[in-house]
């Protein structure tokens, strides 16, 4: 079924004396495991300047099982989960990404996409002959970082340089052997914060992730900041002046990011159960229960119920031995195994009126498969309730959106979708509701997907001509 998929996710650690890095970041990779389930890596440093780095499609408890056994404390590590767009999902491309150059040692790990990355290759490939190996927009931060290191002999100013130079989505987590540095674009689509781990500092795209390894939260990166720890903790900042263009991707909050992570001083549970509650506010229906599309759906319901005082009840069963990997084989079986992710609960919702809460409609093709299976088993009515505006746009910025002619809301009314994926009624969360979410927390949302009105302009244009991290 087509669902919106998921971010990439990075970490990093640095501390004084020698610990289970590796380890760390292993579990702090299986903590944000939701934004990337096609391949993970971790690089660490043995012997002060060795590089190490393993990595391989899979998810992260298969990638690392065997790597963990022999791996030595040390002092730094990075790691990295991917998703990618299409076809391109290969050792190659996964990260961190390595670089063993006489200016500089190092392994990147991006969460992102760079919109001139294209404009960028090519420059430096007819500039300088440089070699590319992966089809990665990553490896090009890594060139442009080794040619600022020639220049100016100083990971802080080099990666700072970078900075400059790309346009788009990025947060960095970059180790060398002595030395993290962390850098976050200057609109902040992307999260990145910082923990403490002991005398450790670790940073991570959720802060779930310091939960899962017992860190302590310290704060968000900000947009266009750089900061680097190196061994002794000592700490550098660099901050770009102009970040007028912010833009947090608000699809973090409605589906990309796990409810326990605070994202720029936002819980995100809180600001899914406020969508909840402003869906409630919005178009008040009368219904025996209130259900939520398990998983990304279950808070948003809960919030509905609490706003209505419609009681909260499951309408699925989840297969929780189901990998996200799931390949379905063919047509044929795709339409008979269409429940064997989510089957509806026929004791609870036969003869029932529900409101079903999701967090987006994209082609429609799944809200039909999801209606359907609880028609036939005997719901009264179904209320379709959606966490977001209507997909309109596609995003420049990470985020796998189906091209604009795919998205349902492009080609069809309200009504008509309505119609079509078999609700009883349907109501979308209004742009202002949503928006006005992040305001109350001084939070300005990037929402090009359901506006077109993006931070910033895009100059490459192809989003997949590079695969997204
Ligand atoms: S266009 Fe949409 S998905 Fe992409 S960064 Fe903006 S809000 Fe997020």
């Amino acid at each position: 079924m087509r669902k919106i998929n998921e971010e990439c996710g990075i970490f990093g650690i640095i501390s004084p004396e020698p610990l289970q890095a590796a380890g760390y970041a292993a579990s702090a990779m299986l903590a944000l495991q939701h934004r990337g389930q096609e391949g993970a890596g971790i690089a660490t440093f043995y012997s002060d300047d060795t590089l190490i780095c393993h990595k391989n499609v899979g998810l992260v408890n298969d990638v690392f099982r065997d790597f963990l056994r022999h791996v030595p404390c040390t002092n730094v590590a990075v790691g990295h989960v991917r998703y990618s767009t299409t076809g391109n999902n290969t050792v190659e491309n996964t990260q961190p990404i390595e670089t063993v150059h006489s200016r500089l040692t190092c392994a990147l790990a991006h969460n992102g996409n760079i919109t001139n990355a294209a404009e960028l290759r090519g420059q430096m490939v007819n500039r300088g002959g440089k070699v590319f190996h992966t089809t990665n927009d990553t490896e090009i931060i890594n060139m442009l970082l080794i040619d600022e290191m020639i220049k100016c002999r100083n990971l802080e100013q080099a990666t700072f340089n970078v900075m400059n130079i790309l346009e788009g989505a990025f947060s960095l987590v970059i180790a060398t052997p002595d030395k993290i540095v962390a850098a976050r674009d200057k609109c902040g689509f992307r999260p990145l914060c910082m923990g403490k781990l002991g005398k450790a500092t670790v940073f991570a795209s959720e802060s779930c992730a310091f939960d899962c390894i017992g860190a302590d939260f310290v704060r968000d990166i900000e947009p266009g900041e750089l900061i680097s720890i190196d061994r002794s903790g000592k700490e550098k900042i660099l901050k770009q002046k102009d970040t007028s263009c912010r833009g947090l991707c608000v699809f973090e909050m409605i589906y990309i990011a796990r409810s326990d992570s605070f994202i720029d001083g936002l819980s995100v549970y809180n600001a899914r159960l406020e969508m909840g509650r402003m869906l409630a506010r919005q178009k008040p229906t009368k219904a025996d229960f209130v259900c939520g599309v398990p998983d990304s759906g279950l808070d948003a319901a809960l919030g509905y119920s609490l706003e209505s005082g419609i009681p909260f009840a499951p309408a699925f069963v989840k297969n929780r031995y189901m990998g996200r990997s799931f390949i379905e084989p063919s047509q044929q079986v795709r339409e008979r195994t269409v429940n064997a992710k989510l089957n509806p609960l026929r004791a609870q919702i036969e003869g029932k009126s529900i409101i079903l809460v999701d967090d987006s409609i994209v082609r429609g093709t799944t809200s039909e498969r999801m209606i359907k299976p609880l028609r036939d088993m005997g719901v009264k009515e179904v209320h379709l309730r959606i966490s977001s505006p209507p997909f309109k746009h596609p995003c420049y910025f990470g985020t796998d959106i189906d091209s604009a002619e795919n998205l349902i809301a492009n080609h069809m009314t309200v009504d008509e979708i309505c119609q079509k994926i078999g609700a009883d009624s349907l109501e979308y969360l209004d742009m202002d509701n949503l928006t006005e979410i992040g305001a109350k927390k001084g939070i300005k949302f990037c929402t090009g997907c359901f506006t077109g009105k993006y931070p910033i302009e895009v100059s490459g244009g192809d989003k997949h001509k590079f695969d997204d991290n």
